[in-house]
């Protein structure tokens, strides 16, 4: 063994320094031991390779490997399924997860999962009830409905009405409302998979009563009307209103199913933000049945809601499928707490504001917004104003999930640009951080929206960017990478 090769501690050696000794209390034995076996192996080939003459010193190659293990240890520790910090003022971010759920739905959520609950239950009669009897009031309460339930996620509730009313019959569609959600998410496929033909009525930017009227047959189970809420056609463009297609539908005798998407409660025109219809003003069109998201403009856990006449929806309820798309123990108590809340502050937006994040981010107040933006241009010209240059400057936020495509809310942003360190790089390390910060680029400049910023996460987002800002790449909190790094593939 050559000298250098005798200073490379031991696995043991390594798992007493006081970082791992850290982290065998928090992760599971086998990953920190795995760690320091690599961190070790990486040593000893590096000084292999290297020679005795660079090698440092035994107290310092200990510590060394000690950092490099422990940054193993965490990053194979770490949960597929992360927090992360969004600072891109997207509120329904759909990758980032949509809705931020109300403290009152997080703490049903711990309470149902926590112990038993009476899910399937009956505490009356002391026997087997229905999980879906928890949302029915709720739903009709907020949908002024005549039945309601809630499924796995909108996507579910349309497949499940579809395949109920109209598997094996038509189902009339206008071309202006074929829409993609999403990827995977396109209103003919899902009427294909449910079993129902589509029949399509229209062109792409007009579609008049009368294209119904005429497609309408003998076979016909449905009309399906889909609110277009991740885009508008502008300009010579023509739809009919759920209330006309609702009013035909009656005289012929064929019921008019409304994925309303969105699914707003609270009628963001009370606080100016106008084009969003409510599931109350949905079921009041007369559809027989309204679907909606549950993460999207209600600010709830992934669901789908179901509102309606309460036959469609019994005969919904009794379908295979329902048992195949039912919601959880968790979302439902989640769902309960979020859509408790709305009923709450009904006609009260800042009171739901300062209790739903949804509402509340949505709802923030420009000036407000440019206070915030202001506090963070100080901290984050605190941290990095001598590698940066960082400006303020007025944006705008998307309210994302396909709601309010048409409306910008004006926002201020905190635009950072690093001398030295391309915009997509810094970006890349501040997703590397420990609390991961997602940003936006226009025009090679990094931007930060603080209309999404939770409590607590300005900071955070301040010590990511710190590192991120290094010349020397260490994102994040704790020792820069190239010392973690030293052994790594060199
Ligand atoms: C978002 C949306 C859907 C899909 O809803 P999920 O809850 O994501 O399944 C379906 N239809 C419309 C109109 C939507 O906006």
């Amino acid at each position: 063994m050559s000298k250098s090769l005798r200073r490379l501690p031991s696995v043991g050696a390594v798992l007493s320094q006081p970082e791992l000794a850290l982290l065998l209390g928090q992760m599971p034995r086998e990953l920190v031991v795995r760690a320091a076996q690599q961190a070790v192996a990486e040593a000893r080939e590096h000084l292999t390779r290297s020679g005795p003459e660079s090698a440092p010193d035994e107290g310092e190659l200990l510590a060394v490997v000690a950092v490099r293990a422990a940054a193993l240890a965490r990053r194979d520790g770490a949960s597929s399924l992360r927090r992360v910090i969004n600072a891109t003022g997207i509120v329904l971010h759909t990758n980032l997860g949509r809705a931020v759920l109300a403290p009152e739905a997080l703490a049903a959520v711990t309470q149902a999962g926590g112990g038993y609950s009476t899910l399937e239950y009956d505490m009356a009669a002391g026997q087997r009830g229905s999980r879906h009897d928890h949302l029915r009031e709720l739903v009709k309460l907020v949908s002024g409905a005549e039945d309601g339930f809630a499924v796995n996620n909108n996507a579910a509730a349309v497949l499940l009405m579809l395949n109920t009313l109209a598997d094996g019959r038509d189902v009339v569609v206008s071309r202006g409302e074929l829409v993609e959600i999403g990827g995977s998410f396109r209103i003919p496929d899902i009427i294909r998979k449910s079993g129902a033909r589509l029949v399509e009525v229209g062109t792409t930017n007009r579609t008049h009563p009368e294209d119904y009227r005429r497609a309408i047959t003998g076979q016909t189970a449905l009309i399906l009307k889909v609110h277009t809420s991740n885009y508008r056609i502008v300009g010579f463009a023509a739809e009919v209103p759920a209330g006309q297609l609702a009013a035909m539908g009656s005289e012929l005798g064929v019921p008019l199913l409304y994925d309303l998407g969105s699914g707003a409660v609270h009628d963001y025109a009370l606080s100016g933000l106008p084009g969003e219809p409510t599931l109350k003003e949905a079921v009041a069109s007369g559809a027989a049945v309204v679907t909606a998201s549950g993460d999207k403009l209600l600010g709830g856990p992934q669901a789908g809601i179901v509102a309606g006449r309460a036959g469609p929806l019994a005969e919904a309820r009794r379908n295979p499928l329902a048992r195949a798309l039912r919601l959880d123990k968790l979302t439902i108590a989640a769902l309960e707490a979020t859509l408790r809340l709305h009923l709450r502050y009904a006609g009260d937006p800042a009171g739901l504001a300062g209790r739903l994040p949804v509402a509340g981010m949505i709802t923030r107040d420009t000036a407000e917004l440019r206070g915030a933006a202001e506090q963070l241009a100080a901290s984050v010209r605190d941290a990095v104003g001598h590698v940066c240059q960082v400006r303020l400057l007025p944006g705008s936020s998307g309210v994302g999930g396909g709601a309010f495509p048409a409306t910008e809310l004006p926002t201020w942003l905190v635009g950072i640009r690093h001398g030295e360190i391309g915009p997509d790089v810094l970006a890349a390390r501040l997703r590397e951080a420990e609390m991961p910060v997602i940003a936006r680029i226009e025009q090679g400049e990094l931007l930060f929206d603080p209309r999404t910023l939770l409590l607590g996460e300005p900071e955070s987002l301040v010590a990511a960017l710190r590192g991120a800002c290094r010349l020397d790449p260490g994102a994040g909190a704790g020792p820069p990478r190239k010392e973690v790094d030293s052994y790594a593939g060199s």
